[in-house]
């Protein structure tokens, strides 16, 4: 008898069926942009698993002296923003549609905080983006405590307008880093808020009608199995349309890759991350789509624990594990 499996709902097949093709992701990096819990507004020092300027002197060598925050009065930099928006996305287009035959994109701002800046710049720079060739929608990532509904009425404006790339309205994405709904978790890793403000921000965004994207950590310090899956069962109730959840890995230049020296921050098994991440992907509804099932580093940054090494053997036994419970990735 042949076995029946139920496809994963990736999110590359949530947008083949919403837009009768497939949709790419093009990452954008913007100068200026930061971080509240860099540059000392919240925390100073990032996230203990975030590479930054704090701990790592040469990233800040030859980096351009201007950071953004939401009270400067002025952006002076915005129209080479703006170039080097449309330089990213020209490139990356280009590349995608020559390997893939890509027709289709989303803008994703992917580094830092993006809606840690004046309003202005933020209308100006997603406006700019939605002009671009083959656009269909922005995805933004930020966190919870950097998001005001003067931002969120914009987006929501900008998703209730028809985008001629797709004939559909515009797709708008919030990405927000959850981690965990542990406090003493979000403490322990210097996240610079709590899971209340998470939750009102997520539940602010869904209520402007946006799309939002969870992105979770498993194995952070001193988390069990259990407690990892309720950070699920709780993202799920907040209303997430998609997540993304990665493995806790220690590269150099960190809070964390001292902690690791000190023996005091054991990575998590491939076996416990496979297992977690298959439970979690079974509690999903079918309304919310996975953007990511792990993620790896393959350079000498790497500290530990070496299976995130190779990605490639990681995806491969990910996909077993699902064959297992009748589910193709
Ligand atoms: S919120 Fe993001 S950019 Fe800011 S410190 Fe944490 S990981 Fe780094």
């Amino acid at each position: 008898m042949s076995i029946k499996y139920k496809e994963l709902n990736t999110v590359g097949r949530y947008f083949r069926k919403k837009f009768g093709q497939s949709v790419y992701k093009v990452p954008i990096s913007i100068s200026g942009f930061t971080c509240p819990n860099i540059d000392g507004t919240v925390a100073k020092g990032g996230c203990t698993f975030c590479e930054n300027d704090s701990f790592s002197p040469n990233l800040s060598k030859n980096k351009e002296k201007f950071k953004l925050h939401p009270d400067i009065k002025e952006n002076p930099y915005i129209n080479l923003q703006i170039q080097q928006l449309k330089l990213q996305y020209n490139a990356t287009k280009n590349r995608l549609a020559k390997k893939f035959g890509a027709k289709k994109f989303i803008v994703y701002f992917q580094s830092f905080t993006n809606t840690y800046a004046p309003i202005e710049t933020l209308t100006t720079l997603y406006t700019e983006a939605l002009k671009l060739d083959n656009v269909v929608g922005l995805s933004i990532g930020t966190r919870s405590d950097c998001v005001t509904d003067e931002i969120l009425r914009f987006l929501q404006e900008l998703s209730l307008q028809q985008n001629p790339n797709s004939g559909l309205n515009n797709e708008i994405w919030v990405e927000y880093g959850i981690q965990s709904i542990y406090d003493e978790t979000l403490e322990h890793i210097n996240r610079g808020h709590n899971y209340a403000n998470i939750k009102e921000w997520i539940e602010k965004t869904k209520g402007y009608n946006l799309l939002v994207c969870g992105h979770i950590i498993f194995g952070l310090p001193n988390e069990t199995h259990e407690m990892m899956l309720n950070t699920i069962k709780e993202s799920i109730k907040l209303g997430i349309d998609s997540i993304k959840i990665h493995p806790l890995y220690v590269t150099n230049n960190t809070l964390l890759a001292i902690e690791y020296k000190n023996g005091e921050f054991n990575p998590i098994s491939e076996e416990d991350y496979i297992k977690t991440l298959i439970k979690s992907i079974q509690m999903l509804p079918d309304n919310i789509s996975i953007q990511r099932v792990t993620a790896g580093i393959d350079n000498d940054s790497l500290i530990a624990p070496t299976w995130c090494k190779n990605k490639h053997s990681q995806i491969n036994n990910i996909k077993k594990a699902l064959k297992n419970i009748n589910i193709l990735y």
